[in-house]
Order: C-alpha cells, then structure tokens, then sequence
C-alpha cells in the first residue's frame, strides 16, 4: 500500500511532521522529486533536525529511506546530512539512492548563483541549490544519472562534451572561471565512492516491497502551488511537487498510491517571489511570523523569513484538488491561539468580480482577497488529544475550512512534536 504526504499551498505546511507521525506505521519512506532546496523540519525523541535531502523517516531503525529517481540529488549534501544525524546520537539509517537518480554538479550550483546574480531585480528568489540548472539539463538529456557514476568511459567522454558546452556560458554569459574537466572528473570519482553502498534499483525493490504487503510513504517536497505546471508559474520549483509525480519519481505503479494526505497549515507561509493573495505586512504579519511553526516562520533551508497571511480557501481547495486529497491533514493550529479574530480569505476579487477558482499567474496577480472574519479561541490547545476537547470556536474554524476546500480534514496536527496529533473520522464516514 502506498500513501503520499504531499503539500496544498507553497510548501513549509508540516509535511515533515506528518511523515514522520505516519512513518511509525510505514516499512519505506521514499523522496521522489525535488533536491537539497527546501527543508523539513522535525522534533522527536533526538531533538529538532532540519533535513533537506534525507526522507524524514530516517530516524527509524524499521524504515528503509529511499532517495527515487525523481529526486535532484546532491551527493555531498546528502553525506553532510547523514553525518549530521550520526554526531547526534541517531543510529545509522537503512538508505537506498536509485541508480537512475540524477546528480546536481558542482557547476549547476554555480549557474544558479550566477543567474541570479545576472538577473538582479528580477531573479525569481532561487535558493541556489541548483535546481533549475539541474533540471534544465535533466531534460535537455545532458545530466548525470548516478548508474553512469560506474562507466569510466562513458563519464570521461561526457564530461569533456558538457565541459565545453558549459564553459561558453560561463565565458560569455557569465564572465566566470571556467570548469576543469579533470577536477570535474575528479570530483565525480569522490561521488562514485560515496554514493556506492547505496545503490540500487529501487522500482524494482519497491515492487518487490509492495507485493509483500509493505507500507510505502511517498514525501513531497513543497506543495501545489509551486509545481512547475499547475502552480503559480514561473515562480515554481522545476519538478512536479504533485502525488501523481509521486508514482513516476519513486518508479511505481499510480493505482498503488491509495491514500493521498495533503498538509495544509491553518494559516499561510511562503518563501520566495510570486503572488501571495491572502499576504500580510507589517506589525501583523510579524507577530504571526514570530509565533508561527516552531520558533518562528523562518526557512530550513535558508533561514529566510517566510511570508505569512490568513488561510486561503480558493488556493488550499485548488491545492488539494490537484494533488487528489483523501485526507487533509490540518497544521500548526496551536499558533493561531492568540487572536480575538481570525480572517481567513475565501475568495478572490479579480476586476471587481469575486471567484473561488484559483486562476492563471496573470489573473492571479490582480487578485485582492475577500475576506471572513472567524472568532478566535484565546487559549492553548496543545496537549488536546480528542477532537470533542478542542475549543468550540478552534472547532469551528477547523470546520468552516473544512467545507469551503471540500476535502475532509482527518487529521488536526496542535505542536511540532509526533504526539500532538489528532486523529479524526472523515466527515464522510460520519454521514
Ligand atoms: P515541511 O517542509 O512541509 O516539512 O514544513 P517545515 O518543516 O519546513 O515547516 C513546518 C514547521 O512547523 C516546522 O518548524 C515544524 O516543526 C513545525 N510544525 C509542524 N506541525 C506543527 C504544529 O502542529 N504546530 C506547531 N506549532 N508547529 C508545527
């Protein structure tokens, strides 16, 4: 049985948390799109960890941690990350990297860098992981697959080819040093002898998995609303931040994805450029951003204020549309405890006319937000285990979301550890 945690908004909604939770439960948890780019963070029993490329079961003996082909792969990270957690005490994970994984070289980081730089202004807020230059090439067929790692030839004659290719940018675009093909080469050699021990063919082991009857957890990285197709384009990542990807990234079949829980915060965050109808500033926005996940609405990755503003109805109901919600689990609610009034927007004003659709980027950009005001509850919900104990108006809240996004919240998740969860039956079941 496979089940996808995957996010509704711009990411940083909790899906790490979650994955976590359920991976108690799991055999596998496998990354299948995106890189070193974004980060999730984590409390459990070793502290708080931010992982970025790991799958956030690692810190199970009973998982095996699966890095899938679909995933942007940086392999000195990925080894920084697992000394990381080793010098804290959590015991080495099982860790299989697929051999059709591709690699984020050296230079893809550099090109991120320096695209930024030439963009200025306009750049589109990268976290200069490499990413985009990863997946450019990824499609142009010019990448590294980690199985190429282990054809000396093969790697020699391709190195020399993209080197050239690579270095009229860097000379006449850029104005930069250009690459070495022998420290290129180099450089691969010391990926190869890292990356060795974990490779494997892995939609042949998960299909070996699933035929055993295990449970296999597929993470996303991000959410809707930066997938390169149904997000807000070009502000978006460069892989399909959708569960759908999920069957081609971890190579399985899509009907054995069973179970798709979309994670939605109970207020808004995002990072980087691009329209945020529902947004804040000022004073307001500070203080939620102050208050907001666990110790303040500040990247993983970066450690770059996030944007914040109230939940949005018309982005969350398309987010979980898109990515085909069974469950919606529900995040980060504790934080919302300290407001007499919660204004959540549930439509948007386009040209004087009001909508509930989320639109293309252009229309999306005139966007004004409608809001409704909720009433708040005044208290600390953390430590509620039982949906009935949940203060009438947080009850409410969680309830008016619930029918205006149109999928059922099953889950209300009330502090960053595993334990603050609450489980609720699907409103479907109670009919
Ligand atoms: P991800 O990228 O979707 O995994 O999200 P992040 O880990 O980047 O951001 C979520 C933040 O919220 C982290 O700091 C989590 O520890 C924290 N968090 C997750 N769930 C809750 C919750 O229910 N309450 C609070 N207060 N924090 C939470």
């Amino acid at each position: 049985m496979v089940k996808a945690i995957v996010g509704a908004n711009w990411g940083d909604e909790g899906k790490g948390k979650i994955t976590d939770m359920m991976a108690q439960e799991a055999d596998i948890v496998v990354r299948f799109q995106g890189g070193a780019n974004a980060g999730h963070t984590i409390v459990n029993n070793y502290g708080k960890f931010a992982l970025h490329t790991l799958p956030s079961g690692v810190f199970y003996s009973h998982i095996t941690s699966v890095i899938g082909n679909g995933v942007a792969l940086d392999i000195p990270k990925l080894f920084q990350e697992i000394r990381s957690i080793l010098d804290r005490n959590v015991p080495m994970p099982k860790i299989l990297v697929s051999d059709r994984a591709q690699i984020v070289m050296p230079y893809h980081i550099l090109f991120d860098q320096y695209e930024e730089e030439r963009l200025g202004g306009r750049s589109f807020g990268s976290t200069k992981s490499g990413i985009a230059p990863f997946y450019s090439d990824k499609y142009a067929k010019i990448g590294f697959q980690v199985s190429e790692l282990f054809d000396e030839e093969l790697l020699k004659e391709k190195v020399a080819r993209i080197c050239e290719l690579k270095n009229v940018m860097l000379e006449h675009l850029y104005h930069k040093p250009l690459l070495d093909p022998a420290e290129l080469l180099e450089n691969l050699h010391s990926y190869r002898d890292m990356v060795e021990p974990y490779v494997c063919d892995v939609s042949a082991f998960l299909d070996k998995a699933l035929k055993e009857g295990k449970t296999v957890l597929l993470e996303g990285q991000l959410g809707t609303l930066k997938d390169p197709d149904h997000g807000i384009y070009p502000m978006v990542t460069s892989s399909s931040t959708l569960a759908a990807y999920g069957a081609i990234g971890a190579g399985i079949p899509p009907y054995e994805i069973k179970q798709i829980v979309t994670v939605c915060k109970a207020y808004s965050s995002a990072v980087g450029a691009g329209a945020f109808v529902s947004e804040l500033f000022g004073e307001e926005a500070e203080e939620l951003r102050r208050r907001g996940g666990d110790g303040g609405e500040y990247g993983a990755t970066t450690g770059r204020p996030r944007r914040v503003g109230w939940f949005d109805c018309v982005a969350s109901k398309y987010g979980c549309r898109l990515q085909g919600t069974t469950d919606v689990a529900f995040t980060v609610l504790d934080v919302l405890g300290y407001l007499d009034e919660i204004p959540v927007c549930v439509g948007y004003d386009i040209d004087g006319e009001v909508t509930t659709e989320f639109p293309v980027t252009a229309k999306l950009e005139k966007a004004k937000p409608v809001f409704e005001k909720l009433p708040g509850w005044k208290c600390e919900i953390r430590g509620i285990r039982r949906y009935e104990e949940l203060p009438e108006n947080c009850r409410k809240y969680i309830e008016f979301i619930e029918e205006r996004i149109g999928y059922p919240i099953t889950m209300v998740s009330n502090g960053p550890g595993r334990q603050d969860i609450i489980y609720r039956e699907s409103p479907r079941k109670r009919d």
